[in-house]
C-alpha cells in the first residue's frame, strides 16, 4: 500500500507529524510539492528563491525523490494520489485562509489527513474561558504557555520508504540553504542571553534569523521552544515565538483580517492614495535615511529587521496616509519569510487597526527612532551607500524628504479625532 505526502509549509523531515501519520497508514509514500501559479505569482526573487533553496534541501535528504509538479492542487493533489494507488494524503494543518480553503476542495475528492500544523499550539486551541478568541495579546501569551506543546515527534527521513516519482520538474540551480542548526546554536549561546536588551538594534544584527526557516517549517517552534531556559532572554524570544502563534490564531478565528481592518471603526479613516510617494517608498527614496534603509533592505535581502519593519509600516500610514493593505502586499511580495498572519497583522498592528495593544496616536518619529536604535548610523550607512560619508549618527537627518514628519503627524492624529467623535 502505498500514500501521498504533500509538503506546503513544513520543508523538513525531522519531527513531522504527518510522517509519522503517513508511516503508521502505509508502507510506501510518495513526497509532493505542488508549485501553486496562484501563489508564485505575487512573489518576489528573493522569495522565490528561498523556496527553491528548501525545496532543494528537502529533496536531498528524501535521496533525490521530491516529485514537485505545476498546477493547481485541486487538481494535481487527487491525480497524483489516484496514480500510485494512494487512497490518503499526509498533509500538517493550514492555518490560512487560503489555504483552509485549498484544502477543503482538495478533500472533496481525496482522503486528506492532518497531523501538527506550523504552530506550537495549533489556531483555534487557545480560548477565553467562556469559548470565545482572545484579541489582545498578553492574556493569550499566558494561556498559550500553560497550554503547552506536544513533544518532538521522532521522523528522520527514514520514517517512510520513499518511491521514485514517475516524473518531476527540475528545481532551479539555487546556492544551497544552510543548515539552520547551526545558526541557531550560535544564537542560543551567544545572544539569547542579551537578546532582551539587544534585539531591538538592527545595527547590531543580535536577532535569531530564524524567521525564514519557521515560514517555510524548515524547522517547527516546537524545536526551538525546547532549548530555551528560563532567564530573560529566553523568556523574550519565547514570547516573540508566541506572538507568532497569537497572529495565526486572530487570523484563523478572523481570516478577513487579512484583507481588511480587523476594527472595522476604521474603514470610515480618510486615505490617500498616492503612487507616487508610495513608489518612494517602496524604492527606499522618502529621505528619511531610516526608512529608506529598511527598504533597500528589504529588497536587496528580503528581510528587514523587526524594528525597522515597525517604523516604515508606521511611515508609510502614519507619514504617508496610504492604506496598510499596499505596504502589507509589497512586504508579501519580498520577505523570504513572509507570512500572511504576521505580516498583515504587524501592519495592522503598526497601523492601529487590528490587535488592542497599539493606540493609533502613537506615531513613530522616523528620525528619533534610527537615532536611538541605530545609535551610530552604522545600519543606515550599510543600505544607503550615497550617505556613506556622513558620519555617526548626522546620518538620520532628512535629505530632501517627500514629506514633512511633523506635520504628516498633525494630519493623521487629526484624522484619527475625526472617525473617534
Ligand atoms: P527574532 O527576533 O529572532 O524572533 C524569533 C521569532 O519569533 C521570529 O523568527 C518570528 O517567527 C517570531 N517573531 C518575532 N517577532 C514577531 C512578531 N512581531 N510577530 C510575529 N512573530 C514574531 N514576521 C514573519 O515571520 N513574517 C512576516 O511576514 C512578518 N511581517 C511583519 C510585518 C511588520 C509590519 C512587522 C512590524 C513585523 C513583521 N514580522 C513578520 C515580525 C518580525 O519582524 C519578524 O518575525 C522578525 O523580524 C524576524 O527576524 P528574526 O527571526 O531574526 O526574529
Amino acid at each position: 500500500s502505498s500514500t501521498v505526502v504533500w509538503f506546503r509549509r513544513d520543508l523538513r523531515v525531522d519531527d513531522h507529524p504527518a510522517l509519522l501519520a503517513a508511516a503508521e497508514r502505509a508502507k510506501n509514500g510518495l513526497a509532493l510539492y505542488v508549485l501553486d501559479p496562484r501563489l508564485l505569482s505575487v512573489a518576489g526573487q528573493p522569495r522565490v528563491r528561498f523556496m527553491f533553496r528548501c525545496l532543494r534541501a528537502l529533496d536531498a535528504k528524501l535521496g533525490g525523490r521530491l516529485m514537485v509538479v505545476s498546477g493547481d492542487p485541486v487538481d494535481v493533489v487527487p491525480e497524483v494520489a489516484r496514480s500510485v494507488g494512494a487512497s490518503t494524503v499526509h498533509v500538517s494543518a493550514d492555518a490560512g485562509p487560503y489555504g483552509r480553503e485549498r484544502d477543503a476542495a482538495v478533500e472533496r475528492k481525496v482522503e486528506l489527513v492532518r497531523a501538527g500544523s506550523p504552530y506550537a499550539v495549533t489556531p483555534g486551541r487557545v480560548v477565553k474561558p467562556d469559548g470565545t478568541p482572545y484579541r489582545v495579546f498578553t492574556p493569550f501569551s499566558k494561556v498559550w504557555r500553560e497550554h503547552g506543546w506536544r513533544k518532538p515527534a521522532d521522523t528522520d527521513e527514514s520514517t517512510v520508504d520513499w518511491l521514485e516519482p514517475a516524473e518531476s520538474e527540475e528545481l532551479p540551480d539555487v546556492e544551497p540553504l544552510a543548515d539552520f542548526y547551526p545558526e541557531w546554536e550560535k544564537f542560543r549561546d551567544e545572544r539569547l542571553p542579551d537578546y532582551d536588551r539587544d534585539r531591538n538594534r538592527p545595527d547590531l544584527d543580535r536577532t535569531s534569523r530564524m524567521s525564514a526557516y519557521l515560514r517555510w517549517g524548515v524547522v517547527h517552534p516546537r524545536t526551538l521552544l525546547a532549548e530555551l531556559g528560563d532567564d530573560e532572554g529566553a523568556r523574550a524570544y519565547r514570547n516573540e515565538l508566541a506572538w507568532r502563534d497569537f497572529y495565526a490564531d486572530v487570523l484563523w478565528h478572523h481570516p478577513e483580517s487579512a484583507r481588511q481592518n480587523l476594527d472595522r471603526k476604521f474603514d470610515a479613516m480618510e486615505l490617500d492614495h498616492d503612487r507616487e510617494r508610495f513608489e518612494a517608498w517602496c524604492a527606499g527614496k522618502t529621505g528619511y535615511p531610516f526608512v529608506d534603509a529598511g527598504m533597500r533592505q528589504l529588497l536587496a535581502e528580503g528581510w528587514m529587521h523587526n524594528r525597522v519593519r515597525m517604523v516604515v509600516a508606521s511611515f508609510l500610514v502614519k507619514d504617508l496616509h496610504l492604506p496598510w493593505w499596499w505596504g502589507a502586499r509589497h512586504f508579501m511580495k519580498h520577505l523570504v519569510d513572509g507570512d500572511l498572519a504576521s505580516n498583515q497583522h504587524g501592519w495592522q498592528w503598526a497601523a492601529g487597526t487590528g490587535t488592542d495593544a497599539a493606540p493609533y496616536f502613537r506615531v513613530f518619529n522616523p528620525v528619533t527612532q534610527g537615532e536611538k536604535f541605530d545609535p551610530d548610523g552604522e545600519y543606515v550607512r550599510r543600505y544607503v551607500p550615497e550617505l556613506r560619508d556622513v558620519k555617526g549618527r548626522a546620518v538620520h537627518k532628512p535629505h530632501d524628504p517627500i514629506v514633512d514628519h511633523a506635520h504628516e503627524r498633525e494630519v493623521a492624529l487629526a484624522r484619527y479625532a475625526a472617525i473617534k467623535s
